[in-house]
């Protein structure tokens, strides 16, 4: 079990799902970007992170509560969770995405683990997720499968061995680059192993703009 002072950003598995340097600028060199899709996210999720509880139909909402698991070694906060009683109780995350949905389980792990935290917080089995997507208006019902809960715990594990090295990776060329909202902090590490071969493989300066 972790300690609160070895406790990560919970929000860092997306990062380290896209990348392990991505998240290794923002978490242990502490560079972020505010690229126009992570302001805009910022801009939607101000509407939904002001504390506070509200119930309807045998639902009551949370939003805005901490999550934490210590097994994980992970913390953060959910954009609103779902209690519903009745004939059955159940906890169920949901996050707020300002884009649609991915084919890739970035924002997917996100609520698994959200869900683990809460697991471990209520002593109770969560079986399902939400996400819901601000371009779409439409909520993504997620099961917490065994596959799901795997990814977390090994991208956890591996944000602590990061964390615990102080090293960040070196620059994996890959398509991903092109989405990335670091590229611009990302480029003078990659121009050191070549700047023709990395910006070529990556699809070239101009396509990025
Ligand atoms: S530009 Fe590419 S290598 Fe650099 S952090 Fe982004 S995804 Fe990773």
């Amino acid at each position: 079990m972790y300690t609160d002072s070895e406790l990560l950003a919970l929000s860092g598995l997306q990062h380290i799902a896209y990348c392990e340097r991505q998240w290794a600028l923002i978490h242990i060199e502490q560079i972020w970007s505010d690229s126009g899709d992570t302001a805009r996210g910022n801009a939607f999720h101000t509407r939904v992170d002001i504390p506070g509880y509200s119930g309807t139909h045998g639902v009551r909402a949370e939003r805005s509560p901490r999550l934490v698991s210590y097994r994980l070694g992970i913390a953060g906060v959910a954009d609103i969770v779902e209690y519903r009683v009745g004939d059955s109780f159940s906890v169920m995350p949901v996050e707020y995405k300002v884009g649609k949905p991915k084919v890739e389980d970035w924002d997917r792990l996100q609520v698994a683990a959200q869900a683990m935290c809460l697991e471990e917080m209520e002593g109770v089995i969560v079986k399902q997720g939400a996400l819901f997507y601000g371009e779409t208006r439409r909520r993504e019902v997620i099961e917490i499968d065994k596959a799901l809960r795997t990814r977390v715990e090994v991208l956890s594990g591996r944000m602590h061995e990061l964390a615990a090295s102080g090293m960040t990776p070196q620059a994996v060329r890959s398509s991903k680059c092109r989405r990335c909202s670091l590229k611009d902090d990302c480029l003078p590490a990659a121009a050191e192993n070549s700047a023709s071969t990395y910006w070529h493989d990556v699809g070239g300066v101009e396509d990025w703009v």
